[in-house]
């Protein structure tokens, strides 16, 4: 099978061009990228001009409720979203019922991926059993489970994470430090209170030498902790999602479409928050897309489940407040939803050189229109941004040479027959 993306523009952060170009794809992978404008014999034509092509985006921070919340969310509903997105990998949080704290659970969930659209959906272990806090769970299981991320890396999950709680036992906390290292497992941090987990937890990087990842960084402090411990040299990544460089605390309202966990910042915050994107202090960004059932959502504010649904506008919502307003280029914006994550997770993707997986988003950024939940696939309808008009919509979503979102219907069965 071979399909052609003509002359969009390609942003490529690895090589750092923004040029005009074609991709030539072959069973599966990026053979030939173009610049003279020629149009190219295939089997299908994806005609990209005024569209961006860009490495697949990779989201490392997504619940998708399954296996036990399927009410909320499934996994065939959030890599519908996810596709949908722009995104072709997508890393899951533990805190599902079962928890995800051993090799079967592991195994069950990435059968259930691949049984689905082709969106690669990784694993993320609990630190502690059932995420009791108190007894480390089985890393070397999970990192032997046989994945998609085991023919990556070898390794059957992607990290470890406590993620929707801090483990607060910082015994507990240094032994998983410890093993994480010899895993080579990255550690995920979920920090509540936000400055007071930071800073112990840049502490016990320093004392274990661990790999450790912030989750969701919401505040000035914490900010300028990761901003010194990055100078000082501390192998530690940070993520910021984006309603915390779009919405301040002052529009909450009650509205419990604006409540999760960290909530809503000050201003002062958000503007901290988009200038750590700009001087890489805050590295990627994330959706931690959290969807809910109305029936957690449509409650008194103090009632209602933490979490906004993510998948659907992360793109877009980015996009629009970043690039737009000139805060971030391109380059740097696909960098922080593909190339970086990429890197953080040791897989050969966000790139489009000829020879890599072609994992690729075209998308449409002149396109504007304003979110409304009865659009997304994600079935979380809990989001932050209705109403909010923005630029940008995914018009294919390809994995491993394989349209998964765009086209036909047709053009996707095509696709799966070769
Ligand atoms: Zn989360």
């Amino acid at each position: 099978m071979k399909l052609f993306i003509g002359n969009g523009l390609i942003v490529d952060p690895l090589r750092s061009y923004v040029a005009s170009g074609s991709l030539m794809i072959e069973d599966g992978i990026i053979t030939e990228v173009l610049f003279d404008g020629e149009e190219k014999e295939a089997d299908f034509l994806i005609d990209a001009r005024g569209k961006w092509i860009v490495p697949g985006l990779i989201d490392l921070h997504v619940h998708l409720r399954e296996p036990g919340f399927e009410y909320k969310e499934d996994i065939d509903s959030g890599c519908a979203a996810a596709a949908k997105g722009g995104y072709t990998t997508i890393c899951c949080m533990p805190n599902t019922s079962p928890v995800i704290d051993t090799p079967d659970t592991v195994s069950d969930i990435d059968k259930r991926a691949r049984e689905g659209n082709g969106v690669q959906l990784l694993c993320i272990g609990a630190i502690t059993k059932d995420q009791a806090g108190n007894e480390m769970a089985d890393y070397k299981g999970m990192v032997s489970a046989q994945t998609v991320f085991t023919g990556m890396t070898g390794r059957g999950i992607c990290g470890i994470s406590e993620d929707g709680k801090t483990v607060m036992d910082e015994k507990v906390m240094i032994e998983a430090m410890n093993e994480a290292k010899k895993l080579r497992l990255t550690v995920f941090s979920h920090a509540e209170p936000e400055a007071d987990i930071v800073r112990r937890d840049l502490k016990l990087v320093e004392q274990t030498g661990c790999r450790l990842h912030f989750c969701h960084i919401s505040k000035k402090e914490s900010i300028e902790l990761i901003r010194e411990a990055k100078k000082s040299g501390l192998p530690v990544t940070a993520e910021t999602a984006p309603h915390y460089f779009t919405l301040d605390d002052s529009l909450v309202n009650g509205d419990p479409n604006k409540k999760m966990n960290p909530p809503l910042r000050t201003k002062e915050d958000v503007k901290a928050v988009a200038e750590a994107l700009k001087d890489g202090t805050i590295d990627i960004i994330a959706t931690d897309h959290a969807p809910h059932h109305e029936r957690d959502k449509k409650l008194p504010f103090e009632d209602a489940a933490n979490g906004v649904t993510g998948l659907d506008t992360s793109f877009q919502v980015s996009y629009t407040m970043l690039v737009k307003t000139g805060i971030l280029t391109p380059i740097e914006l696909i960098y922080k939803m593909s190339t970086k994550p990429a890197e953080i997770l040791g897989i050969d993707r966000g790139s489009l050189l000829a020879g890599k997986a072609a994992d690729i988003a075209v998308i449409d950024v002149e396109k504007q229109y304003e979110i409304n939940p009865s659009d997304f696939l994600s079935k979380g309808k809990n989001s932050a941004f209705i109403g909010m008009n923005v630029f940008g919509e995914t018009e294919y979503t390809i994995i491993n040479g394989n349209i998964v979102w765009g086209g036909t219907e047709n053009d996707r069965q095509i696709d799966e027959k070769n």
